[in-house]
């Protein structure tokens, strides 16, 4: 076991004492001192007291040894000037035997410098307690005895005391190193942090300190920073007596003594609560992570500027948006179409000025500007004062849900508004049938009394044939809308039931100063489809262009093949559709001609979907319009 400098005293104190008395009683001039016993009792507590003071150096502490050195002479009235100097000499033989033992004892020479230093300090201090005692005999002394005054009035000692106090204290651990790396000085912090007894670090390098999970090119960091720019700071992990590994924060500042780089001053903060508190909130945020990304909702959290503090992994999903790209942004400037944005505003601000949670429903763009229908669950956020620092949205997408909705209400009314059609066609057929027998028959009994009719009588009898026909036509759409046979699909030429149906209503067109423009080539593929329904479709297009061109125009039938599909396409040159109509041209009923029925593009739309097919329009008001339907080439249902 290494001992330290003040137990090497310590064990030896009885030969010191047994040295230096011989010493004394050897030198013609210090004899006398032992000769006379009141100063030979001096001599001994002398001696206790230095044995006291080296022990107690070794803690750093000083106050109650150094008042006890003043106790011991004020026994003596005072000192004159003569005894002190010869007290002063006494210690030096004192100090010679101290040194000498402990250099045969002490093997480290760095060790040994530390301990020349500290009996060094305890001699200093005892022979300026020798001094302030003299000085009571000799005012004139008394500037020596009293501490220097530094210039800015505070006493340099009890600085230094203090610079120590500090160093000592500091609940950061300290060391001192040389430029190898070997301790030299330590404070207690750092032996607590490390769980190393003071001794043990002292004349150790600093690789005790090594963990062996931080890499070599840290240090190798280290120590050039150190060299290149004087200083290294970082957080490293650094290991215990036990093993037991530390993270640390380490600040590594060099000392200068004339300039030159003498030792090395390296502070260091123990990290490992604050290290283990965040490694809990890094987990505790890992999984609040993950059980947002995991949650099948849309999850945004916004801050009170509306910006997006929170981006979950099924909102990227569905929006195409990476978090990345949203971040910090402005949800509303992203996601909101601009017609929405004011409702949005209104409902986010409701939320953070603290209304309560809100369901919402709302339309967001994805990133290729595709509409997205949002059901929201929307919160205030709270922060940790509780005041509201944001909103949180929890939302689901909709979209589907709402087009299976609105499809199936739709199929619904069309299947209510068909059996209600059904009931009024049956209705009205009978009585029809007999009105129009009855006014044949008046018509014949008419001609027959062969008398001279008033013509007017003819045309009214006309005027009720005519309008009869009109109602049985109307009631026979009726009927034919609510009971569209299933499609009787077969495979088919679409071209020639274009042919077919262009050829039939050419010349009506014409009477109306519409001119027939047919743009397609021979090729067409054959096509699964009902030639019977897709005629109406035809008719029931075709019809209406012609119904839109009042002043004549140009109707051009246009068919294509497309990658999937067969698009035929009619379009006009008529008033065309104007917005406020667009929604409904569907719509079973909806008609802006007074002998209109509403029913032609309701029948056809039923159709081309019973195909698989697609049905829509292109429409610029006071230009004209295009009605496309497309057929797949691939008929799904049409092999089973
Ligand atoms: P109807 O022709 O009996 O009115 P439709 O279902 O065929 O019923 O058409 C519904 C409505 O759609 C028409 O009344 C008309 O307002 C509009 N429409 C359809 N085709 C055209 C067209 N080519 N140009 C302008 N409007 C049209
Ligand atoms: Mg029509």
């Amino acid at each position: 076991m290494v001992l330290t400098y003040s137990e090497i005293i310590e064990k030896n104190r009885s030969e010191i004492l047994k040295k230096w008395l011989d010493a004394l009683n050897a030198d013609n001039e210090l004899k006398f001192l032992i000769e006379e016993p009141k100063h030979k009792q001096l001599l001994e507590r002398l001696h206790a007291l230095l044995l006291a003071r080296f022990e107690a150096s070794r803690f750093g502490a000083d106050s109650g040894e150094a008042n006890k050195g003043k106790a011991i002479f004020a026994q003596h009235a005072s000192f004159d000037a003569n005894l002190a100097l010869k007290l002063c000499k006494v210690l030096i033989v004192y100090k010679q035997i101290v040194a000498d033992m402990l250099e045969q004892a002490i093997a480290s020479p760095p060790d040994l410098v530390r301990a020349y230093h500290s009996i060094d300090a305890v001699f200093h201090e005892i022979n300026v307690q020798i001094f302030e005692h003299c000085a009571k005999e000799y005012p004139l002394l008394k500037t020596l005895a009293q501490p220097r005054k530094s210039s800015k009035g505070s006493q340099l000692p009890s600085q230094l005391n203090l610079f120590y106090k500090a160093f000592q204290h500091s609940t950061d651990g300290i060391i001192i190193t040389d430029l190898d790396g070997t301790i030299l000085e330590a404070n207690q912090a750092f032996v607590d942090i490390f769980g190393y007894e003071y001794d043990e670090v002292i004349g150790k390098n600093t690789r005790i300190l090594r963990a062996a999970s931080t890499r070599d090119e840290i240090y190798n960091e280290m120590w050039a920073s150190i060299t290149e720019k004087g200083e290294w700071k970082g957080e490293i992990v650094n290991r215990r007596k036990t093993g037991e590994e530390i993270p640390v924060w380490v600040s590594i500042t060099p000392i200068y003594e004339s300039g030159k780089v003498v030792a090395y001053m390296a502070v260091e903060i123990d990290l490992s609560e604050k290290k283990k508190i965040e490694n809990e909130l890094v987990k505790e945020k890992k999984f609040t992570e993950s059980l947002l990304d995991t949650a099948n909702s849309l999850i945004v959290g916004l801050n009170l500027r509306g910006e997006i503090t929170l981006f979950n992994k099924k909102l990227e999903q569905v929006t195409g948006y990476s978090r990345a790209d949203v971040l910090g942004k402005s949800w509303i400037d992203i996601f909101i179409p601009a017609h929405e944005r004011p409702n949005v505003y209104e409902v986010f601000n409701n939320i953070v000025n603290g209304e309560l949670p809100s369901y919402y429903e709302n339309i967001i763009l994805n990133k290729s500007g595709q509409p997205r229908l949002i059901a929201w669950n929307n919160a205030p956020i709270h922060n940790e004062k509780n005041q509201i620092a944001g909103a949180l949205g929890i939302g689901q997408d909709v979209t589907e849900q709402k087009r299976l909705e609105t499809q199936i209400l739709q199929s619904e009314r069309l299947a209510t508004i068909g059996q209600m059609a059904s009931k009024v066609a049956h209705e009205i057929r009978n009585p029809l049938s007999s009105i129009s027998l009855n006014a044949e028959l008046l018509e014949d009994e008419i001609q027959a009394a062969g008398q001279a009719v008033s013509e007017d009588a003819e045309v009214l009898l006309q005027s009720i044939i005519s309008e009869v026909d009109r109602v049985e036509k109307l009631t026979e759409e009726y009927l034919q809308f609510s009971r569209l046979p299933e499609a009787d699909l077969c495979a088919d030429d679409l071209l020639s039931l274009v042919q077919e149906v262009l050829d039939f209503i050419e010349p009506e067109a014409n009477s109306v100063g519409v001119q027939i423009i047919k743009d397609y080539k021979e090729n067409i593929p054959t096509l699964v489809f009902d030639r019977q329904q897709i005629r109406r479709v035809l008719f029931n297009i075709a019809k209406n262009a012609i119904e839109a061109m009042k002043h004549g125009g140009i109707m051009r039938v246009r068919l294509q093949v497309k990658p999937d599909d067969v698009e035929l396409a009619i379009s006009d040159t008529g008033n065309g559709i104007p917005e406020r109509h667009r929604e409904r041209v569907f719509e079973p009923f909806f008609t802006t001609k007074d002998m209109g029925t509403g029913l032609g593009l309701a029948i056809s739309q039923q159709i081309i979907q019973e195909h698989g097919g697609s049905i829509f329009f292109e429409s610029q008001p006071g230009k004209g319009t295009t009605f496309c339907f497309r057929l797949p080439k691939k008929q799904k249902q049409s092999i089973e």
